[in-house]
């Protein structure tokens, strides 16, 4: 906790207001606790946007397949211990999203339904299974690249991730290589639609 200061020994941060440098003692131990939060939080987002370049690996190989390009990793103790892209198509299942097939992968992996102390990585904000899926394995942190407006459950049409009434939440952060997670969909749709424009001519 922060003392108050008052507003002449505040300063905006990229983490919110924070005291101005000060001579007093308890205020000082306190800035070097959150520059040290600081340096943690810039080393993690620094890590999540190199898993993220895993996770869209991965989506560039649905892509390859004819796949909608979504592509979800599983990170333990700093390893990938599971990728994952979206084989719904190929294998005629609806449950076969990126993140489906990494929580069974990283389960077989880890020998336990329980998938705790991980991150998941996906391109895209997953929807009600994938969050459901997430919740019951006890996945405790999500990193997701871009919002789906359509059939995300975690912000966009739903906000199940936090929902109070179940018994275990699971922390998110988004924007995460945000341009290269959208513009990767917004290729394989546009080369769609041209396909489907060239079918329809001839
Ligand atoms: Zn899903």
């Amino acid at each position: 906790m922060f003392y108050d200061v008052g507003p002449k020994y505040t300063q905006s941060g990229p983490y919110g207001t924070m005291p101005a440098v000060s001579s007093q003692p308890q205020i000082r131990r306190n800035l070097n606790t959150r520059n040290r939060l600081s340096q943690v939080m810039t080393s993690d987002h620094h890590r999540d946007t190199e898993f993220m370049g895993a996770a869209l690996e991965e989506a560039q190989q649905a892509f390859s397949l004819g796949e909608a390009p979504v592509g979800a990793i599983l990170v333990h103790e700093g390893t990938i211990i599971a990728r994952g892209h979206n084989l719904r198509e190929l294998r005629h299942d609806p449950t076969a999203h990126a993140e489906m097939l990494v929580i069974q992968r990283a389960a077989e992996q880890l020998q336990s339904w329980r998938i705790l102390d991980t991150t998941l990585y996906v391109t895209l904000e997953p929807c009600l299974m994938c969050t459901g899926a997430m919740l019951q394995a006890r996945i405790p942190r999500l990193v997701f690249g871009t919002l789906d407006p359509k059939a995300g459950a975690c912000g966009s049409l739903f906000t199940v991730h936090q929902d109070s009434r179940l018994n275990h939440q699971i922390d998110i952060r988004h924007g995460v290589q945000e341009e290269s997670c959208r513009n990767i969909l917004k290729e394989f749709f546009q080369q769609i639609r041209q396909d489907h424009a060239v079918t329809t001519k001839s």
